[in-house]
């Protein structure tokens, strides 16, 4: 029997050790992983230029409180911001914390505006944005939310891909609009760039603020630093966390300098979140990631991969029903339940993971090699096979 809680549907492997993209099983067993701990490890496991500022911040200071300045914080914060749209950032060490910041800001500004009614967050139908009791009822999800009532109040909901939802869900209450520019656990489901454009739009028109979940599009997956800039939008807020950290237990939310007037001393506060080690550690991811040409890389094996998996489709086109995504946040969609496929990639020791809608998500770290690539191509041939 485990002493764990019974929350997960846990596979039957463990790890000893990680290097780069790959993992090894305490059976020995070397697994390419395309997981990355959901998104987690941006530039894969055991990197030795994170190892080395962990290990270097881990001798000087770990953690002190917010009572205090911290001057990697301040970094942090700067480098973020001089590279999008915000002005200001609130550490935290998970996305739902960073969704839930995210949303008290959007509220605390219109309080602070005198618009005492204005505070509803409309969001997608069965988006995902973290597991607390506010970002269950944010997505709207009833396998999510049963059992856990009751409901919290304050979420409104529209369909995906349906304007005229967005339109009839929005009221004078409505303070904010919350999508994830790509939604991951729903499916791989990207936002097309003229419907983020006329979201901003719309959202201008009404004096409603625009929050862009970027937990697991964010830091380089979808090819820029946030997912957002595809469309050349620039929303109001912008929670992050997944690859920040490296592995790290990381969150963030950017703002704007106009809505973040709400956030005065006392407004919010978080014991760990933003301590010197996290904020090290997330400097040291951006070393990598800001680096000239990084994120082109980015781009140039993301087209490589999906013109691959696109080549996979044509041959098995009762099989699989779409290859999408952006960046290295990948989906290939099948007709059928993706459960046995994924663990059939398994058996050829090749790591990928579920989505919304039957969808076999692909996660490889942002620095993954053309051979790697090259190497999952072939092991998901080869399980294809098996379905003529
Ligand atoms: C993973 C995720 C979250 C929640 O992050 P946690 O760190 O698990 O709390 C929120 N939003 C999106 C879009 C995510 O993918």
């Amino acid at each position: 029997m485990s002493y764990l809680a019974n929350n997960y549907n846990r596979r039957k492997i463990s790890f000893k050790s990680g290097k780069g993209s790959f993992l090894y099983s305490s059976k020995g067993i070397k697994y390419l992983d395309f997981i990355q701990g959901i998104a987690v490890n941006s530039l894969g496991h055991s990197n030795p230029y994170l190892n080395k500022a962990l290990s270097y911040q881990s001798k000087k200071v770990w953690h002190v409180s917010n009572a205090f300045e911290i001057p990697e914080g301040e970094k942090l914060a700067k480098r973020l911001s001089k590279n999008s749209f915000a002005q200001h950032v609130i550490f935290q060490n998970s996305g739902a914390e960073a969704t839930e910041v995210a949303i008290k800001v959007a509220r605390k500004y219109f309080y602070t505006k005198k618009k005492f009614d204005k505070n509803r967050i409309l969001c997608i139908k069965n988006s995902f944005h973290g597991r607390t009791l506010a970002a269950i009822h944010a997505s709207g999800s009833k396998k999510m939310t049963e059992g856990f009532g009751p409901k919290i109040p304050g979420f409104d909901h529209f369909i995906f891909g349906n304007h005229e939802s967005l339109k009839k869900s929005i009221t004078k209450k409505t303070a904010a609009v919350m999508v994830e520019p790509i939604m991951g656990e729903g499916g791989v489901k990207v936002i097309p760039k003229w419907c983020l454009k006329g979201l901003r739009k719309i959202c201008d028109e009404k004096n409603i603020l625009l929050i862009c979940d970027e937990v697991q599009s964010g830091v380089g997956r979808s090819g820029k630093l946030f997912a957002f800039e595809h469309s050349g939008i620039r929303p109001d807020i912008v929670p992050i966390a997944k690859g920040i950290g490296g592995g790290f237990p990381l969150g963030a939310v950017l703002m704007n300098k106009k809505v973040s007037i709400g956030m005065t001393p006392g407004s919010h506060g978080s014991t760990f979140g933003g301590n010197p080690l996290a904020m090290s550690i997330g400097n040291a991811v951006l070393d990598k990631v800001l680096k000239k040409n990084f994120l082109k890389g980015v781009q140039k094996i993301s087209n490589y991969f999906l013109r691959e998996l696109k080549k996979i489709k044509k041959e098995y086109p009762e099989l699989i029903k779409e290859v999408r995504g952006v960046g290295l946040l990948i989906g290939i969609q099948l007709y059928e339940d993706q459960t046995k496929f994924i663990q059939n990639l398994e058996k050829n020791r090749l790591l990928v993971t579920k989505a919304a809608e039957n969808v076999i998500r692909i996660l490889p770290p942002l620095n993954v090699k053309k051979s790697e690539v090259d190497l999952s191509i072939k092991i998901i041939k080869k399980v294809c096979k098996q379905y003529k």
